[in-house]
């Protein structure tokens, strides 16, 4: 005798109506294998709810995590990168270059916006790893540089959220004038008292930590993130030590004085917020607390 018997006969379920797990749905974290929900793990903004590792985002779901109702406007999104020096490896760049959009939707690796985080005004420009390993070209600097320059043509503080394999190989001596341009760029938006915030995220390594990644007015990190200039095994073979546990880690890189804090992707916006209120120009703020004081006034009170 079976074990379960059909009490209805004749059920035919058509394909289209026959239910399966799709894919994506649960998510594995690498640090520490919990297996959860991948709705749980986005709610949690792509960190463990276990071990609290962070996981690897890109530029769309930053721009989600703060810009308020995920609404921002692309600036330059057209920008696509030229083959200046005729480059070949494994393919030719121009292939390369095709090949990289039409796999990740994205023109380069940096994508570039202004929106408001909590009702304040920021420029954001965000790194994304997938496109040829977040390597900084002549794109991704013309692009930070357009969007300093308009951060400091409108007087809207700017931050820049790293995520890069540094300088790009295929554009060579082209790439490594980027880290001349942006620094330069950010010395006027300095000059001009325009707040600059780097967010440094996992992995920042080479020439991008060599130049705007870490000119921020403040220098703040995602836990766990490698930040560093070369590789742990060039520093290696050059010195002839071993070296320290936990060796260009953002908690290493902390407590060795280069940055300002190391914040939970989950606090981020609220952390900006305080920051980027705290950075406001004594002016706005007058402005905005003048009417106040006007209605104390008139009712007598101050
Ligand atoms: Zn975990």
């Amino acid at each position: 005798m079976s074990w379960f018997k059909r009490v209805e006969k004749g059920i035919v379920t058509p394909t289209e109506q026959k239910k399966e797990t799709p894919d994506g749905l649960w998510y594995k974290c690498p640090e520490c294998k919990t297996v959860s929900p991948m709705v749980e793990h986005k709610r949690l903004q792509f960190t463990c709810a276990k071990c609290n590792h962070h996981a690897r985002i890109d530029s769309a779901e930053y721009f989600e995590v703060l810009f308020d109702n995920n609404q921002f406007t692309e600036l330059d999104a057209e920008l696509s990168s030229a083959d200046p020096l005729h480059f070949v490896d494994t393919k030719a760049y121009p292939q390369r270059i095709v090949a990289t959009q039409h796999q990740t939707g994205l023109r380069d690796a940096v994508r570039t916006a202004h929106g408001q985080l909590n009702g304040l005004d920021l420029v954001v420009a965000c790194m994304d790893f997938k496109f040829i390993g977040g390597s900084m070209g002549s794109v991704v600097g013309e692009k930070i540089a357009r969007a300093i320059d308009y951060a400091r043509q409108h007087r809207v503080p700017f931050l820049m959220i790293s995520k890069s394999g540094g300088a790009r190989m295929m554009e060579a001596g082209y790439s490594l004038m980027q880290m001349a341009k942006t620094s330069a760029k950010l010395a006027m938006l300095s000059e001009a008292g325009i707040p600059y915030i780097s967010l440094l995220t996992d992995p920042t390594t080479g020439g991008v930590t060599a130049s705007y990644a870490m000119l921020g007015d403040f220098n703040i990190s995602e836990p766990g993130a490698l930040i560093g200039f070369a590789g742990p095994r060039v520093i290696k073979e050059t010195i002839g030590k071993d070296l320290p546990k936990d060796f260009q880690s953002a908690e290493f890189v902390l407590e060795h004085g280069f940055l300002d804090f190391i914040v939970d992707r989950k606090n981020l916006k609220a952390q900006l917020t305080d920051l980027l209120t705290m950075l406001r120009p004594a002016s706005e703020v007058l402005i905005e607390t003048l009417p106040l004081q006007r209605s104390l006034r008139t009712a007598g009170t101050a």
